[in-house]
This record gives C-alpha cells, structure tokens and sequence, in this order.
C-alpha cells in the first residue's frame, strides 16, 4: 500500500518536470453520455503520456540516493518517459525494447538520448535483461507499475483533478498493470472516499476484471488495439490497491474503443491512444450507470503511430 503522503511527496518531487495538465471539456460529449464529462488530458503531458509522473518521481528519488545510470524494459510510453528523465537529470540511460519495435518508438526513446538495446520478444526476457545491465552497470531499474514510487507519481493526476474540477461525482481510469488506478485510488480514497473511482478494460485484455472475481492475480493473454493496456496480469502490489478501494470494473470491445477514438478526433480535435478511448467508449456507450453527474475521463496519452490510425478508425 501507498499513502496519500506518499503521493504529496511525489507532487514536490516532479512538479518542475511534469506538466499539470489541463481540463478540456466537449458539449457534445456529454451530451451524448447524459453526464458533464471532463478530460484530464495526459495526451498534452510531457512525452505524452501520464508515465513521466511516475518515472520522473522514482529516478529523482534513485538519483537523489546517489544512482547514476538507470534500465527500463518498454518500448512504449514507459521507455520514453524514463529516457527523458534521465537525461533531464544528466545520468544515462538504456531502455530494452522488443526486437521488432517500430522505429517510430526507438526514435523516440533516442531522441531523448536514451540508448536503445533490442532483446527478443517477451516482456520476461527484457526485464530480465534490463535488470541485468541496471546491476553491472550499479544503476536502479525503474519498473513501469509494480513500484511504490511509480503509484505514488502516478497519484499525482488524482491530486491534480481533485484542484482541477468542482463536485467530481466519478472518476474513470484505464487499467494495464494497474499503477496509474492504484495512485489515482489512493489520492481519492484517501481524500474524498465519496468519489467513485471506476475502472476500464478491454474485453481482449481482462485480467484485471478475472483477478477481481478470482481474489487473486489472474494472468491471461492479451490482443487489443489498445497497446498500452496489453499487460497480462496486474501487479502484485497494485493489485490489493484495486482490491481495497475500486468501486466498479468495466469492459469495453475493440468496436466500441474504435468508435471512441473515432468520435473524440472528430468533435474535440484531439489526438489519444486507444487506450485513453476506452475510458470515453465506457461513458459512450452507457456502462457506468451514471446520469447528470461530473465524471472525469482520465486520458492518458497520446503517442500515436500515425501509420497505424487508419486501423483505429471506425465512423
Ligand atoms: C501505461 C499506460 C496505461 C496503463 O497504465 P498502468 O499503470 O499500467 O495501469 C494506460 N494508458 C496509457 C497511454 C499508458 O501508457
């Protein structure tokens, strides 16, 4: 378990390093879910995407413990947030990525001067690798959800709504491993308990959902457009999180994420990841058994392959 402390820490840890973000807010949007629905826009975050909160809080904290060279196994949001800290923070970094990850991702990883090291193609295989080179090299590996200082900067975007929006009713979060929610609980349990904190999955990818009935970490395999939420099964500490305080699970079909994604280009201009979309397919089409209330959809990124978003597209 984190605590709301913990998360407070975070905020003066990373508050010259990431941005707070803002609200933007559609009329067409809520009228169509029946509820004023607010975006809190992590797709304009730096790197864009939520993860620089809690990379930027665990290697200041690493670094601040003397670590000069940090590891992470990601190609996607996670790498890119690490490299950039690391760099901002004058100390290197090596991100193990997949052997066939797009070069659109190791561009970006690179651009932030983080050395790319390819490394077969199971998540097991590059995190072993990217722990590896952490210990030879004396550097902290930085985990990309199942580490306390990951939730607690990830809990920052709790705080930041709680500033942000008056007489928020629900608040609607997209799961992969669960750091992100697991911050995001804790900031609003822990502050307000009356706001209800409502989970999203893919059906492709319900391990989270399965983990919930079953009382314990389930994994299954994972096939979604939403590449940000692929993980397997969630984290061992992120897990008793949700467990504790996640008032409702719900999951949405590829179709629905694809008309979600579809549906916020088209009226609000904006570009999110699929995985931000299933929070907005969610509130579309009606799974949240809300009406008249303040939600907050928590759109998470932005880092698009512009290649792949004719496949994303569904009118
Ligand atoms: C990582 C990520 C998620 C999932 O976050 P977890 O902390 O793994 O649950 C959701 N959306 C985007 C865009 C992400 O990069």
């Amino acid at each position: 378990m984190i605590s709301l402390d913990e998360i407070n820490d975070a905020k003066q840890r990373i508050y010259n390093i990431a941005h707070i973000t803002p609200i933007l807010q559609s009329e067409q949007l809520s009228k169509i879910c029946g509820n004023q629905l607010f975006l809190k826009s992590e797709h304009l975050q730096k790197t864009g995407s939520f993860k620089i909160r809690g990379a930027s809080n665990k290697v200041i904290h690493s670094v601040e413990n003397g670590a000069k060279f940090v590891s992470a196994a990601s190609s996607g949001n996670h790498g890119q947030a690490v490299a950039y800290v690391a760099n901002k923070y004058g100390i290197p970094a090596t991100i193990v990525v997949p052997e066939d990850a797009s070069t659109c991702k190791t561009n970006a990883i690179r651009a932030y001067n983080g050395k790319v090291e390819f490394c077969g193609t199971t998540s097991e295989e590059r995190i072993n690798r990217a722990q590896e080179i952490a210990g030879n090299e004396n550097g902290v590996y930085i985990p990309p959800y199942d580490d306390p200082y990951i939730m607690a900067g990830q809990g920052t975007v709790g705080l930041e709504i709680l500033d942000q929006v008056e007489n928020v009713d629900a608040i609607i979060v997209p799961i992969g491993g669960g750091g992100l929610l697991a911050g995001i609980l804790t900031a609003i349990k822990e502050t307000n308990p009356r706001i209800k904190v409502i989970g999203v999955e893919p059906e492709c990818a319900n391990d989270t959902y399965l983990s919930l009935i079953n009382k314990k970490v389930t994994s299954v395999t994972t096939n979604t457009i939403a590449d940000g939420l692929r993980t397997s099964q969630p984290g061992q500490l992120t897990f008793p999180i949700l467990m504790k305080y996640l008032d409702d699970l719900v999951l949405v079909s590829e179709d629905e994420i694809r008309q979600a994604f579809s549906f916020v280009m088209e009226r609000t201009k904006q570009l999110i990841e699929p995985s931000s979309a299933t929070t907005i397919a969610a509130a579309i089409f009606d799974k949240l058994n809300l009406r008249d209330e303040n939600i907050v959809s928590v759109i998470s990124g932005g880092n698009v392959d512009l290649n792949k978003v004719h496949q994303f597209i569904r009118l």
